[in-house]
């Protein structure tokens, strides 16, 4: 237990650094980024320019989407707080994966029916889906299996994964589960480190996962992952339900009744 506050006070602590720089690499990007604009207009007729200011501008864009990420992720999850369904999410990733994912990817999505709603904010509920449709669309580089599902869950004091700050109660299960290449133990040891990726030199940051922890912990909701390599990746997070939000007629107990183990 104290390991892991050791840990998230840690993370907490890069947390803030990495806000405060993100905040002000933003200030500097964002006049290049409309400058470059300005200049690519200015360019037309004049391919070489104009080929050039395509790179640095897509360059700078990727800066301003790694500053992006380091915001979400040192903020955690002070946004708008509204019931939100993950079937409305899913409508929405849905026609974001489909369009840019390769069409090997067999892509399914499940939500039960009467999925009880969760609290949060829903660009951050989004940026946890992203953040995993990425990672399973990049395990898989020759194709594969994606499957989105989320249910509504009872959970109880031995559900595991369970801890102290997120008690037995009702929540929404997620499930994000790819075909793809799996991971070693050490990956999965490692994997909600900030900065911690095995993607290469200017492809991962590293901060896919470390966002999605923060985000998962700021609702107090947990996670279980499994991975084996080569066989593929399933990831499983819980929200929180706020008892107010349950339709009566869908007591927990009735829906499940076959918790793992
Ligand atoms: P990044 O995607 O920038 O590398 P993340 O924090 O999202 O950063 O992921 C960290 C690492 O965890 C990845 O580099 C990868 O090695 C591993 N990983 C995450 N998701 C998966 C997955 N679905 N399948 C295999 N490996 C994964």
């Amino acid at each position: 237990f104290e390991a892991r506050l050791l840990r998230s006070q840690r993370m907490e602590s890069i947390g803030v650094l990495a806000g405060g720089i993100a905040h002000d690499l933003n200030n500097i990007l964002a006049p290049i980024l409309m400058s470059i604009d300005i200049l690519k207009q200015d360019s037309r007729g004049k391919e070489h320019a104009h080929r050039m200011l395509e790179i640095v501008r897509a360059s700078a864009q990727r800066g301003a989407d790694l500053v992006r990420q380091v915001l979400t992720f040192s903020r955690g999850a002070d946004g708008e707080y509204m019931a939100i369904s993950f079937r409305h999410l899913f409508n929405e990733l849905e026609n974001i994966v489909r369009e840019t994912f390769p069409r090997n990817i067999e892509i399914e999505f499940n939500a039960q029916a009467n999925l009880w709603p969760v609290m949060g904010d829903a660009s951050q509920l989004h940026q946890v889906l992203l953040n995993l449709a990425v990672n399973a669309r990049d395990a898989m580089p020759v194709g594969g299996k994606l499957m989105f599902e989320a249910n509504n869950k009872a959970v109880d004091a031995d559900f595991p994964g369970l801890e102290a700050e997120t008690p037995a109660g009702s929540y929404v299960e997620l499930v994000v589960m790819d075909s793809g290449t799996g991971m070693t133990p050490e990956v999965l040891e490692r994997m909600f480190e900030a900065f911690f990726t095995t993607k290469g030199e200017g492809k991962g940051t590293g901060l896919g996962l470390a966002s999605v922890y923060a985000i998962v912990k700021k609702y107090h909701g947990f996670i279980n992952v499994t991975s084996e390599v080569g066989v593929g990746t399933t990831f499983k997070i819980y929200f929180p339900v706020d008892p107010s939000l349950r339709s009566d007629s869908r007591a927990p107990m009735m829906i499940d009744n076959q918790r793992g183990k």
